[in-house]
């Protein structure tokens, strides 16, 4: 039965929990927020099919060619503001439902818990818009889109590197009327520490959120902003590299072990198409960089292309792209990032410091340090210059 002794070992897919026959597994939170297999041993048979499913211990790939690249974003200015990149998921998702299918991906739903959910028609798709900075919920959610598969639905399924894996191994098997599509994904936080941070924005606004926006573009793409919508109609609004919750994410500080190793973060990928941010377009392609958001675009097999092309009216399209440019400019589409050293020691203050006091004692010191580092180089310069005359 699934044992997890280094949590380096589990992404928290899920997996084993749907493919137990006997249901004797369950998703548990540990002290940090995220979620682990927990056996009921008094039912377990010792069939070992967690074990064997497990995408993290069996990474197995269909796709072994090397992928095409490509640039794109939507034509339309009001999908491109509401997405994180260039718009590049709702196309696809709006072209699948147009088919009557059906599309899978993560929506922030009650108490900011983010989970995956099943949709049907275009006006659900706002709820799977914009990236949600913190590990989804699965829910035996691969037991629907076999289902789904099987009833010979169209399915688009997206969701982390290693949520497609998961679901790959669940199903065994290609199915024709399955399209994937994964993010270049840097890693994902707890929900620990989302539930925190706004459980202290509730407490100084004293109204309950509403909705949560982890990448509003109203300052523009590459200047980003966290936006926290209250009962009361009162706003919180924060560049990310100022707020609490997006530099413990950008630092690396808040992730889960298993990203810091991440077993699916490499070329070829998973997925049919992969999707990310292409934050230096303005070093390759000056004459489209508008700060609204372009996505980077990983065509790692027929279906994906398939995907691609279903869209080609829709959106703005620069085929050939370099991968090896892709993997300079975007790192976590082939590798993991490093831990924060102070990762430990951060998540074990969770509990016992406000927000206010963890930032001033893991995030303001690198500001102090850099600035002290900067003081002394300005002064050596000036003793460098005096000294000439
Ligand atoms: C946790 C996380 C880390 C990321 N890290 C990077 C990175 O390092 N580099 C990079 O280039 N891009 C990263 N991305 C992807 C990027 O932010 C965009 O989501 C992606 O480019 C798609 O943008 P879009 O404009 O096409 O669609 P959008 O509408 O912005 O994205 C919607 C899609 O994201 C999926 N999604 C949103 N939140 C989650 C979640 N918590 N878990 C699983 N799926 C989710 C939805 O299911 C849907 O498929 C990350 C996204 C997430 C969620």
């Amino acid at each position: 039965m699934i044992n997890i002794i280094d949590k380096k070992n589990c992404c928290g897919c899920g997996l084993c929990a749907s493919i137990c026959p006997k249901h004797c597994i369950e998703m548990v939170e540990d002290d940090e927020g995220f979620v682990y297999p927990k056996v009921n041993k008094d039912l377990c048979v010792n069939c070992d099919l967690c074990n064997k499913n497990c995408p993290v211990l069996n990474c197995n790939n269909k796709n072994q060619q090397i992928p095409k690249c490509a640039l794109a974003y939507s034509k339309d200015n009001e999908i491109r503001k509401s997405s994180s990149s260039g718009g590049l998921f709702s196309e696809i998702a709006l072209n699948i439902l147009k088919q009557n299918g059906i599309v899978y991906g993560a929506s922030l739903e009650d108490e900011s818990k983010v989970k995956h959910i099943r949709i049907n028609n275009v006006e659900q798709l706002e709820k799977l818009k914009g990236s949600k900075y913190v590990q989804s919920e699965m829910n035996g959610i691969y037991i629907n889109v076999k289902n789904d598969l099987e009833n010979e639905n169209k399915v688009l399924f997206t969701g982390t590197p290693c949520e497609i894996a998961a679901l790959n191994s669940f199903l065994k098997k290609d199915y024709n009327n399955l399209y994937t599509c994964d993010l270049i994904c840097h890693g994902v936080p707890s929900y620990k520490i989302l539930k925190k941070y706004l459980n202290e924005l509730e407490e100084k606004y004293k109204s309950n959120v509403q909705k949560v926006f982890f990448r509003n573009k109203d300052d523009g793409w590459t200047n980003f902003k966290i936006k926290v919508f209250f009962e009361d109609g009162q706003i919180y609004s924060c560049q990310a590299n100022k707020d609490f919750y997006m530099k413990a994410f950008l630092k690396n500080v808040s992730l889960r072990p298993s990203c810091y190793d991440c077993k699916f973060s490499k070329i070829p990928r998973c997925a049919d198409l992969t999707l990310g941010d292409y934050w230096e377009v303005e070093k390759v392609h000056p004459e489209l960089s508008d700060d609204q958001g372009v996505s980077m675009i990983v065509i790692n097999n027929k279906k994906g292309e398939e995907l691609l092309n279903n869209i080609n009216e829709d959106i703005v399209l620069q085929e050939g792209e370099e991968l090896n440019n892709f993997i300079r400019f975007n790192p976590c589409l082939c590798g993991s990032v490093k831990p924060n050293p102070n990762r430990e020691k951060f998540f074990n203050d969770l509990n016992k410091y406000t927000m206010k006091e963890l930032e001033k004692k893991y995030f303001r010191d690198e500001i102090t340090l850099k600035y002290i580092i900067k003081k002394i180089k300005r002064g050596l310069v000036k003793i460098l210059k005096n000294r000439r005359y």
